[in-house]
């Protein structure tokens, strides 16, 4: 099996069915969702394509090799984007965490009188925040550990940045509501922790969106989800639709992707790249090219 399902590539060839399906050419630049829904299955057929239940994903199956590779075959079922030459690939290839992202945002159904938080200003964090910037709520709070993430955090259109490491982040939510918490929580981190957090910061009625997937099981007090605040929690995952919407973004030059997308290494190199994003410590996104 080849991995790699966040990529970006020329198309050297097609048959004309391909190139009426996806409305491109040869030379043109594309980017592929990472799932490849069969069409047919109950979700698919209702246009919850992202929940197919085969579940076929480039890059985490045989039948459908990933980007690590100088080449790659769209099967017919593969939803196929075109994207501008005029932007760097590594940042192209930026559209699958960021599609995935935006549609977290556009589970939390933002308002525009909300205090928003993002945990975690990683690949996923970042596009988060980015995403919930375009909603343009009262106030968008981000939360990490790391400095140097939450200033990129911060040009990616965070109004204010919580070292949590530093700060005690329940306490200044409710400090800046008033005591009630805030009225959004999108958990971008993959931490534990993360979870008893945004329950806590969160307010009566509030909204929880999970995107992140955890290593072990999580355990908190579900009696603060019922009994205590009756919150809505959403999960999320992929990016169901977004993927116009993250093309545009790139394309648009408003994203510091410069900052996030940190490092590129040739595929040669892929233990580097793979340990530097183990480390976590001086990456964000690192891509490889083949
Ligand atoms: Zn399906």
């Amino acid at each position: 099996m080849i991995p790699g399902h966040e990529f970006v590539g020329e198309i050297v060839e097609l048959d004309e069915a391909a190139a009426k399906r996806w409305n491109v050419n040869v030379g043109d630049r594309v980017v592929a969702e990472q799932i490849v829904p069969c069409g047919e299955c109950r979700y698919c057929r209702r246009g919850d394509y992202h929940m197919c239940a085969p579940h076929t994903l480039f890059g985490f199956q045989r039948v459908t090799p990933g980007a690590m590779a100088s080449y790659m075959v769209f099967p017919a079922e593969a939803l196929v984007h075109k994207i501008s030459k005029s932007v760097k690939p590594w940042h192209a290839a930026y559209a699958e965490p960021l599609s995935c992202a935006l549609h977290a945002v556009e589970r939390a159904n933002i308002r525009f009188d909300d205090v928003v938080v993002v945990a975690g200003a990683g690949p996923i964090g970042l596009g988060m925040v980015a995403g919930a910037r375009a909603k343009n709520p009262r106030v968008l709070v981000v939360l990490d550990y790391d400095e140097r993430k939450l200033a990129v955090a911060k040009k990616c259109g965070a109004d204010i940045t919580i070292n949590v490491g530093k700060e005690d982040a329940v306490q200044k939510i409710l400090d800046l509501t008033g005591g009630y918490g805030a009225d959004i929580y999108l958990e971008g981190t993959g931490h534990p922790a993360a979870v008893p957090q945004g329950l806590k910061m969160l307010r009566k009625l509030g909204t929880f969106v999970l995107y992140s997937v955890f290593k072990e099981d999580v355990t908190v007090d579900w009696s603060i989800i019922s009994d205590d605040k009756e919150l809505d929690v959403l999960g999320a995952h992929l990016g169901q639709n977004c993927w116009p919407a993250a093309i545009k973004m790139i394309e648009s030059g408003i994203l510091p992707l410069d900052e996030i997308c940190t490092h590129q290494f040739p595929l040669s190199d892929f233990q580097k790249g793979l340990d530097m994003v183990d480390a976590g410590t001086e990456s964000i996104k690192v891509s490889l090219i083949p």
